[in-house]
């Protein structure tokens, strides 16, 4: 994917960790590789991450306002968070803490920017 900029690229790179101990747990997997369900769900997570109407200025997807996860997918990503969450703390400590501050950051809704609060998002 594009490297967006540095934050979006570690957040990426969370999501990534974040369905590999998933996956290689529940999965029975080598190390490093997925099931074709969990890729497929890693396919559409970067997607909805490079479609995000945020741009730049995206929250982690726990604060976000908008749910853009079709429901399937959105369910998988909660069973992935429930079981790596906790554990990226040890396995990824910089990661986890990363994302922990980046928690901090909050948005409007769309509905709530004006027209010029939108557009220059995207600019960003
Ligand atoms: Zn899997």
């Amino acid at each position: 994917m594009n490297p967006l900029n540095r934050r979006l690229g570690r957040e990426w790179l969370t999501m990534v960790k974040m369905v590999e101990l998933y996956c290689n747990a529940r999965h029975a997997h080598a190390e490093s590789t997925l099931c074709r369900e969990c890729q497929e769900f890693l396919d559409y997570a970067e997607v909805r991450l490079q479609k995000c109407p945020y741009g730049l200025d995206k929250p982690t997807c726990a604060n976000c306002p908008i749910h853009c996860y079709k429901p399937g997918q959105r369910a998988r990503a909660k069973m992935i968070m429930r079981y790596s969450g906790p554990r990226m703390l040890f396995r990824h400590p910089y990661l986890a803490i990363a994302h922990k501050l980046d928690g901090f950051r909050r948005v409007w809704h769309p509905r709530e920017l004006t027209r010029d609060q939108r557009a220059k998002a995207r600019e960003r």
